[in-house]
């Protein structure tokens, strides 16, 4: 009989609305593996503890949510590629001792286009230049978009994101101010909305002209609460394909478990958790 479990989890405040413990949980249990994943309250000014906490306890990893995605990176023993050129972190995983900060939310957004849009060549538009923007601009252009539109409300942000894209990555960033109505340029293959407009506290819409999205573009919203957000609808109405945000939540929980345990866990599972808590 042995009664100790591998311990992982997230850090962030607030911390209490975060679903992706219960879709990892679940997918601990389907797969039999002796983990256990935590969802933790931990203060902005509490972070340095909370990581050394668990290095002394030998936690197997932990993802980090609001604030601590760039905080984390000081308290870290190296970077994956891509959260080096993103300049935050989500996802920490132990090699041996030392601590590898990872971001799993654009990889998680681009293995949600899987079989639904080819990303080599594509020319995107992203709204936002926040966390979760950045690291679907960056990593879009690493899977081979050939273009990537940054539109944001704060210039500077905007501006900085399109110039990190076209210096180090193969595809060309541009900013576009944004100016509502939003316009996309003629030839967009994919629209995305990594701004937090929309979620279910503020159920607000991004203000695009569908009249100047192309029916066969692909509309994406990484709005997770609600599942299907006004946006979508809206885009739908206009002839547009949709995807919603749990994909590319369920993907980063995915990549995430296989960094701490080597297992590729089963979606499915994570899918139905997810579907059973959101209706
Ligand atoms: P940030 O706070 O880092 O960024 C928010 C972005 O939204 C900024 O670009 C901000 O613009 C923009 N924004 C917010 N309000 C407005 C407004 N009223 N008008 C115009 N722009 C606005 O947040 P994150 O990037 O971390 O998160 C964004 C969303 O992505 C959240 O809803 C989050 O839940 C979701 N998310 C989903 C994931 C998933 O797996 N599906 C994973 C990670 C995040 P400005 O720069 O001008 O302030």
């Amino acid at each position: 009989m042995e009664f100790l479990s591998e311990l992982t989890g997230c850090f962030s405040t607030p911390a209490a609305g975060n679903p992706t413990v219960a879709m990892v949980e679940a997918a601990y249990r389907h797969h039999g593996l002796k983990y256990r994943y935590i969802n933790c309250e931990v203060a902005q000014g509490a972070l340095a503890d909370a990581v050394l906490g668990a290095r002394a306890m030998g936690w197997r990893g932990f993802n980090l949510s609001i604030p601590h995605k760039i905080a984390v990176i000081d308290h870290l023993d190296g970077l994956g590629a891509s959260a080096e050129i993103i300049g935050a972190v989500n996802c920490v995983w132990r090699n041996r001792d030392r601590l590898i900060g990872e971001n799993t939310d654009g990889k998680g957004f681009v293995d949600a286009l899987n079989g639904v849009a080819a990303i080599a060549g594509v020319r995107a538009v992203v709204l936002g230049a926040g966390g979760a923007a950045r690291a679907i601009a960056v990593e879009m252009a690493l899977a081979g978009a050939s273009e990537v539109t940054i539109v944001n409300r704060t210039a500077g942000k905007g501006e900085e994101l399109a110039a990190l894209l076209t210096a180090r990555t193969p595809a060309r960033g541009a900013f576009q101010p944004w100016q509502e109505p939003l316009r996309v340029p003629d030839g967009t293959d994919i629209v995305i909305n990594a701004t937090s407009i929309g979620l279910y506290s503020d159920g607000g819409v991004p203000a695009l002209d569908f009249n100047s999205v192309d029916p066969v573009t692909l509309v994406a919203d990484v709005i997770v609460n609600p599942r299907d957000t006004p946006f979508l609808s809206r885009a739908r109405a206009r002839g547009c394909k949709t995807i919603n945000g749990h994909g590319m939540l369920v993907n980063q929980a995915i990549a995430g478990v296989a960094f701490w345990t080597g297992v590729t866990v089963d979606g499915a599972v994570m899918r139905a958790k997810l579907a059973e808590i959101f209706g």
